[in-house]
C-alpha cells in the first residue's frame, strides 16, 4: 500500500534544499504541493512498496500502510535511520519484538535480536 505523508511532520526538506523523497523514490512519485509546501505521493497506484521514502525521510514524516488483509494482525516493521545505520523494529503477530541493526556507509553489517 502506498505511503502516507504526515503533513505536520513534513517540512519540505527546507534544510536540505531539495526534498529527499523526490530525489530518492525510484518511481519518481513525490511532488511538493505548491499550496502547502508538503510532499505528497502523486500516483499511489504506481508505488512499489519499497519503503525507501519512509526509511530516508529525515522528519519520519512518511508512514507505510500495510495491506488491508493484514490490518487485524498487530505486526509492525518500523525503520529508524541513524547516521551510519538503520534500526528495524519488528513486532511480530504474537507481539514479540525484535530489533535488527544494519550498518550503512561502512559496508559492514550486524544483527541484534531482543
Ligand atoms: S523527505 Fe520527508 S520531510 Fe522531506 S519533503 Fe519528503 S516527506 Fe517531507
Ligand atoms: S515506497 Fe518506494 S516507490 Fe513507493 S513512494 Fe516510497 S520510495 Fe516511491
Amino acid at each position: 500500500m502506498p505511503p502516507n505523508v504526515i503533513p505536520d511532520k513534513c517540512d519540505g526538506c527546507q534544510k536540505l534544499g531539495d526534498p529527499l523523497c523526490i530525489s530518492i523514490c525510484p518511481g519518481n512519485l513525490y511532488v511538493i504541493e505548491e499550496a502547502t509546501g508538503k510532499a505528497v505521493c502523486r500516483d499511489p497506484g504506481e508505488c512499489w512498496d519499497c519503503m525507501t521514502c519512509a526509511i530516508f525521510c529525515p522528519q519520519q514524516a512518511i508512514v507505510n500502510q500495510v495491506q488491508y488483509q493484514l490490518a487485524p494482525i498487530p505486526a509492525r516493521l518500523i525503520p529508524k535511520l541513524e547516521q551510519n545505520s538503520i534500526t528495524w523494529t519488528l513486532t511480530d503477530c504474537k507481539g514479540q519484538v525484535f530489533r535488527m541493526r544494519n550498518i550503512t556507509l561502512t559496508g559492514g553489517e550486524e544483527d541484534e535480536e531482543e
